[in-house]
């Protein structure tokens, strides 16, 4: 078992996945209900409007723009909100923009040609698509 520390509050938990310990987790998905009922009822907002309003962070609305979480509710912001990682272009969600996201997966295609899940275990694997399913809200 594998423990690690949050990187939210600094608390010890079991890693199973997850980014932060189980309370950060249940705090952050409360704060983005908070966000995702507000953009429901507004549109053409910033992520400064929307934490004014809320009271939630910027920087956890930012996260879960690039987390892909609020993409149903994506063009209710007042455009691109945050920047690609790699080129910094100013992009709607996710963390890098289409160009970049393209362009690595095609060296990631030519520089290896063998399919790593088949290296990780099945366990392990499964959890991984939990918590990139957890990242993406489902
Ligand atoms: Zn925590
Ligand atoms: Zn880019």
């Amino acid at each position: 078992m594998k423990v690690k520390n949050c990187p939210q509050c600094g608390s010890l938990f079991i890693d199973v996945g997850f980014r932060v310990c189980e309370r950060c987790l249940k705090y952050e998905n409360e704060q983005f209900e908070i966000v995702k009922e507000y953009l429901q009822k507004n549109a053409g907002v910033t992520v400064e409007q929307i934490s004014e309003a809320t009271g939630v962070s910027r920087q956890l609305i930012l996260q879960f723009i690039k987390a892909g979480r609020l993409s149903g509710s994506i063009t209710k912001l007042a455009g691109p909100q945050v920047r690609c990682e790699r080129c910094d272009k100013p992009i709607l969600e996710g963390r890098i923009c289409a160009q970049c996201q393209s362009e690595l997966t095609e060296k990631l295609r030519t520089s290896s040609k063998k399919d790593d899940n088949d290296k990780i275990p099945s366990k392990v694997r499964f959890l991984k698509r939990r918590k990139e399913e957890h990242e993406r809200g489902i």
